[in-house]
């Protein structure tokens, strides 16, 4: 039987930095992914945007320092990749001060973190972007409420807007894996792809390895959950979700690509901008095109998903006029095709939408789950603090009684591992929401 110091099950964004920080440490790694390549999950349909507006102090404080991984993208990989390296595209963002976000609680922890920004007022604003509407719409509404106010004219105005210059998003998400991949290489790590986990071997106490749908089986003393929206998949597998007080499931998500009003290069010129106040959020796309996904108002209906092998993958046109209707009104000359274009997939969602970076309760096994459609940027962070929480908690150490910190690389942050602990309560301060 083949033997590992470490499996990964998933070999996405975030399974590709935790085996990256375990083989820089010296583990034997082996990421085992059922797709063919890695980063085909979850990973290659996500918006990659990088922003520092959560709604925790650790969410601040995480995104922002991950801010610095992605600029500093090709020396953190200290390997080169044949194919390139991803790019961060640093067009800041844009978050509009409106009742649909809790802005004040970001602007209060932007200054505690030391997140660089600006705020403004809409004049100055539509300056920089003439193409947006300054009027609030607040509460949005779905298309077919055709009453709603959101729907009418209106004379009330956003109050202003926040703009961080550190922030963007990444040019190619799945690129950004395989340059992980080809990093985690280059320390020895092993992946193995077109290969499912079916089975997670275990004693009473301690996990022993993972069987493949092939019958063969793979020998490690640690195994850990990178799963993306398989996650709850794997955990009943190794019979660990009954020692969690926060458990994951499985949403489904479309973002659609629209283009940009004509006489506006929005692809050069334009921001991610996050707009609470029509729900939803968007983002410069190639061939001038706008990126726009939903920050799930209450208006929308959430589509959980029981299966994550077996869902629909086409765009519906439900979800296509609920994005792009509520863009035009941000942006009233939006030219909206006849026909729906964009991606489906799933977040791998937690109770409190926060993420769950933890040990378990069967020894060797360890999980990074729970990304909530937010954890693409924070990859890199997350994936140092899985090393350190491994290593340490296979060193003996009580990470349940006596939560390991960790200092961050870039910006020298204090960052809680505790805070995205298994046993944790609902954390009441989050957004509910792919905003975290
Ligand atoms: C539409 C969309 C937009 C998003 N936009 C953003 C954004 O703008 N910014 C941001 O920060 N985040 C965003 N996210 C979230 C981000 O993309 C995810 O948090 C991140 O990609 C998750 O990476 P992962 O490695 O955990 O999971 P995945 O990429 O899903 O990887 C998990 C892997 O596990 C494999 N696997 C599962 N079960 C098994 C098994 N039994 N055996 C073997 N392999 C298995 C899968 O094949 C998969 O490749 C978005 C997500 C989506 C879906």
């Amino acid at each position: 039987m083949k033997k590992y110091d470490a499996i990964i099950i998933g070999a996405g964004i975030i399974g590709c930095t935790t085996s990256f920080e375990l083989a820089k440490k010296g583990y034997k790694t082996l990421n085992i992914d059922m797709l063919s390549e890695a980063g085909a999950g979850s990973t290659i349909n996500s918006c990659a945007i990088v922003r520092a507006h959560y709604s925790t102090y650790d969410g601040v404080a995480l995104a922002y320092e991950n801010f610095f991984y992605w600029h500093d993208w090709e020396n953190y990989l200290e390997a080169k990749d044949e194919r390139g390296p991803a790019k961060l595209m640093n067009v800041g963002t844009i978050l509009f001060k409106t009742q649909g976000h809790d802005w004040q609680k970001v602007l209060e922890q932007y200054r505690n973190v030391g997140v660089k920004h600006e705020e403004g007022d809409m004049e100055t604003l539509k300056q920089k972007m003439p193409i947006y509407s300054d009027k609030s719409y607040y509460p949005p509404a779905m298309p077919d409420d055709e009453d709603s106010p959101f729907w009418q004219d209106s004379d009330k105005k956003l109050e202003g807007a926040i703009f961080t210059p550190e922030s963007g998003y990444v040019n190619d998400p799945q690129l950004a894996t395989h340059n992980l991949q080809v990093a985690t290489e280059a320390y020895g790590g092993e992946f193995l792809f077109n290969s499912r986990v079916v089975q997670i071997m275990r004693d009473e106490e301690k996990v022993l390895g993972v069987m493949l749908e092939d019958g063969r089986e793979i020998a490690a003393p640690v195994v850990v959950n990178v799963a993306g929206p398989h996650s709850f998949v794997i955990n009943r597998m190794a019979d660990v979700e009954k020692g969690m007080k926060i458990k994951t499931r499985a949403l489904r998500h479309e973002v659609h690509h629209v283009p940009s009003p004509v006489g506006f290069d929005f692809e050069k010129d334009g921001a991610h901008t996050s707009c609470g106040d029509t729900g939803i959020y968007f983002r410069p796309e190639v061939g001038n095109n706008i990126l726009v996904g939903s920050e799930d108002p209450e208006c929308e209906r959430r589509d959980w998903i029981a299966d994550p092998n077996h869902f629909n993958r086409n765009l519906t046109a439900e979800r296509w006029k609920a994005q792009v209707y509520r863009l035009a009104r941000r942006i009233p000359e939006l030219p909206i095709p006849s026909q729906p274009k964009g991606v489906v997939d799933l977040y791998d969602v937690s109770d409190d939408w926060l993420a769950i970076l933890d040990k378990s309760d069967l020894k060797g096994f360890y999980m990074a789950i729970g990304s909530s459609g937010h954890e693409f940027k924070n990859a890199p962070g997350i994936g140092y603090m899985m090393g350190e929480l491994i290593d340490a908690c296979q060193k003996g150490h009580d990470h349940d009684n006596d939560p390991i910190h960790v200092t961050s690389r870039y910006k020298g942050y204090d960052l809680n591992i505790g805070f995205y602990s298994r046993l944790r309560e609902i954390n009441t301060d989050s957004s509910f929401s792919v905003n975290g």
